[in-house]
């Protein structure tokens, strides 16, 4: 994937264009992103951060920092999310539903001891997140 993909929040004020490849893929079964998301589980793409831009409708994106480890970003018109960015990490996680033509390929499981929605893909699964990042980098079973 050397190409770039856009996407947009759920009215389509704002834009959003991703290129080259992400870092990783996978799915994140934390607390947060549940409770974010409103969803059992948040399927993520991390992209370094000059990967990531807004093309159209930047002043629509609003932030929501409960640490400053995560800067939520949402469309103020909609509502509809669009990224986390984590810049601990330099890295942001553009949610997979965000950019629909990017091709999912998750790679990995993470915060799966906090699951709602085990997954039994044959995929790692990891207790929290990779030692690299910072994680305990432990393999727990499906
Ligand atoms: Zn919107
Ligand atoms: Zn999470």
């Amino acid at each position: 994937m050397t190409d770039t993909h856009k996407g947009t929040c759920f009215c389509g004020a704002v834009e959003i264009e991703v290129s080259g490849a992400p870092e990783a893929m996978g799915y994140c079964h934390c607390a947060s992103c549940r409770s974010w998301s409103a969803g059992p589980v948040n399927a993520f793409t991390l992209w370094k951060q000059d990967k990531v831009k807004a093309t159209k409708g930047g002043e629509y994106i609003g932030h929501f920092k409960k640490t400053e480890r995560s800067d939520r970003q949402f469309c103020t018109k909609c509502g509809g999310h669009l990224m986390t960015d984590h810049p601990h990490w330099q890295l942001i996680d553009v949610y997979a539903a965000t950019i629909p033509t990017v091709p999912f390929a998750p790679g990995v499981h993470v915060h799966y001891a906090e699951t709602v929605l085990p997954m039994k893909d044959g995929l790692p699964k990891l207790r929290d997140i990779p030692a690299e990042l910072g994680g305990s980098g432990d393999v727990v079973p499906e």
